[in-house]
């Protein structure tokens, strides 16, 4: 087993191992090998979490803002001097091939525990004058925080959540999903050995039904999700029983909108980026790839020729470009998808086959928005293009969705790139480029997409509440 962390958990700054919990398999998904055996949380696993980080949020919380980002800056360093080996740990844990691993996934995960640490001592409340008296406001940690994860970008997202909220003082205990398990671990070791205090970033492992008994925790004072819509409703109602806070990073079925007067390679560049990578287990992707009829046969031409030259194949090695799905289960359903296209009258421009548990990068032309592929998330390298008319039309099939997570724009005329953003009913949005997510920018879904933002300054605000403070200057006068 080549990946075999200590233990399953790593609770109060130790690993924690309990054999009674329900084992765990962790396989590679390019090879089917079973790469770590952990334990799903026991109730004492998840009771000892939930208790190291009530005990340790408050001592915390009291510290000078600026040693709580010097702690996380310096996490921030330990990841980016180790790339090579996390990098290599993603990709046995996901399948994703390397290429994207070195850049994308640790990387990412530094560069917000490097903003979060540096934000940290900037975060002010303010005094309001109210004429001799005066109020004032101080933002303040909410406490306990419960983070859980998905597994498309699994140490990306354990960072991404753990870094504003421990910037802002809370505790966090995390649950990756339980088809990725090992990044998480990783960063915990690495909090530690950056100095962060025992007790404030906890993993726990566990399938669904451990990430429900922490939402309804009485300790816990914030639930973050990454995860599907139905999964998403379900904790979102879980954790309204308690009034705690949420941040629900769900699914999408984001429009790439592609005008007449773009330039052909940026968009068919784009456009594959917003499919392809990860092979297409990407939230934010844009896979309804709207194409305006004049540019439709040039797009398609380069598409395929372009989408063609994809290389499939070992994770591992620096030549390939897209790996297997995650799951049997999840290349089930995608070829189901694929097949069902093909039976909806979709036209295959491109792959549609497989090879094990590696899906070829498919497009389809002539998709109609009744079809499944039009209104269902495939998260698989399968692309939908439909063929538009105008910028009205556009807009409002491109709005008919329940989703709201993303959407892109190409055209070289700069005022219709804002008009037509501005109409778009989507939280994180591109003009002229796809699925750049940098730290700085702020991420997240509108309609049932998600509620809250992760990244940016917003994320502090999620992970953070107001206490507003009036100060009486004079006596008292009481109408009494
Ligand atoms: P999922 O919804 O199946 O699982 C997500 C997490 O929730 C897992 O850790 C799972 O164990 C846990 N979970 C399941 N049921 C639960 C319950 N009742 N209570 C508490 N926790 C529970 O999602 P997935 O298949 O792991 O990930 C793919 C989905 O995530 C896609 O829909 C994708 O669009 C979405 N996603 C969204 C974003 C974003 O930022 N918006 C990012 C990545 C993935």
């Amino acid at each position: 087993m080549i990946a075999q962390p200590k233990a399953s958990h790593y609770i109060d700054g130790n690993w924690l191992e309990d054999t009674a919990g329900a084992p765990l398999e962790v396989i590679n998904p390019a090879t089917g090998e079973v790469i770590a055996r952990l334990h799903e949380a026991t109730p004492a696993i998840i009771d000892a979490a939930l208790n190291a980080a009530k005990r340790a949020q408050a001592e915390w919380a009291a510290r000078k803002p600026v040693e709580r980002g010097r702690i996380l800056r310096r996490a921030a360093d330990l990841i980016l001097a180790q790339g090579d080996s996390l990098a290599r740990l993603e990709t046995l844990d996901t399948g994703k091939p390397l290429q994207e691993t070195l850049v994308a996934d640790w990387p990412s995960g530094a560069d917000a525990l490097e903003y979060f640490g540096g934000l940290a001592a900037t975060v002010t409340g303010e005094t309001i004058p109210l004429g001799g008296d005066f109020a004032y406001t101080l933002r303040e940690a909410l406490g306990v925080c419960v983070g859980i994860g998905a597994w498309n970008y699994p140490s990306q997202i354990a960072c991404w959540k753990s870094a504003p909220a421990l910037a802002m003082g809370n505790a966090m205990v995390f649950k990756p999903s339980e088809m990725t398990p090992l990044g998480a671990l990783r960063l915990a070791e690495i909090f530690t050995e950056a100095g962060l205090p025992a007790g404030l970033f906890n993993v726990v492992q566990g399938r669904g039904a451990v990430g429900a008994s922490l939402v309804t925790d009485a300790r816990v004072d914030k639930v973050s999700l990454t995860g599907s819509v139905p999964t998403g409703r379900k904790v979102y109602a879980a954790a309204a029983e308690g009034v705690r806070h949420v941040t629900m990073e769900l699914g999408g079925k984001s429009p790439l909108i592609i005008f007449d007067d773009a330039d052909v390679e940026s968009a068919v560049g784009a456009a594959m980026m917003a499919n392809f990578y990860s092979a297409g287990q990407v939230c934010s992707n844009g896979t309804r790839v709207f194409v305006q009829k004049g540019i439709r046969k040039a797009f398609l031409e380069r598409l395929a020729a372009r989408a063609e030259k994809i290389v499939l194949g070992d994770p591992l090695d620096m030549a390939t470009q897209m790996g297997p799905l995650i799951s049997p289960a999840q290349h089930e359903k995608v070829l189901a998808y694929i097949a069902g296209a093909c039976a909806e009258g979709a036209t295959l421009v491109t792959g549609g086959g497989n090879h094990g548990q590696f899906v070829e990068p498919t497009v389809f032309a002539d998709v109609t928005d009744d079809m499944t592929i039009a209104r269902e998330e495939v998260f698989g390298p399968v692309m939908a293009v439909f063929d538009f008319d105008d910028e009205d039309e556009v807009i409002a099939r491109a709005n008919a969705t329940e989703f709201g997570l993303a959407a892109g724009v190409f055209t070289a005329d700069l005022t219709r790139a804002h008009r037509v953003i501005g109409a778009l009913e989507a939280g994180t949005c591109w003009i002229n480029t796809y699925n750049l997510t940098p730290v700085e920018m702020p991420f997240g879904g509108v309609k049932m997409s998600g509620v809250g933002r992760e990244n940016g300054k917003a994320a502090l605000e999620y992970y953070s509440q107001i206490k507003s403070v009036y100060v009486g200057m004079g006596p008292v006068d009481a109408p009494y």
